[in-house]
């Protein structure tokens, strides 16, 4: 999904932001359905290890909707408008391109900001 290192790497890489949120999105909606996988695997054995990861799980599951909102929130490097929500009440995480000014996701912004 995401370029490789090619070119890029900039200390203030506007796209640095986003890669980061990115990641905490993915880290924390995979460990979701490991926990409750886990909670399913020691929960025969141990009633109270199995609360233990049900609370582990539930908190991952909060992580996993706050990363979700950070991901959602983040802001075009061109425009300052929201990256994934062309209104109020819509929100698309997939979007490739900008919901307002339509940069393209991973582009790099160059001369481009200045261009007018
Ligand atoms: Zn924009």
């Amino acid at each position: 999904m995401e370029p490789s290192q090619s070119g890029g790497g900039a200390p203030d890489d506007p796209w640095d932001d986003l890669r980061k949120r990115g990641r905490r999105y993915r880290t924390t909606g995979v460990s979701v359905p490991v926990l409750l996988a886990l909670m399913s695997l020691v929960g025969p054995a141990s009633w109270c290890l199995a609360m233990l990861v049900l609370v582990a799980a539930a908190a991952a599951v909060i992580a996993f909707f706050a990363a979700a909102g950070s991901y959602e929130r983040f802001r075009c490097p061109r425009c300052g408008g929201l990256y994934f929500r062309p209104g109020a009440w819509s929100v698309n995480p997939l979007r490739k391109t900008c919901a307002h000014c339509g940069l393209r996701k991973w582009e790099p912004l160059g001369d481009a900001s200045n261009a007018g």
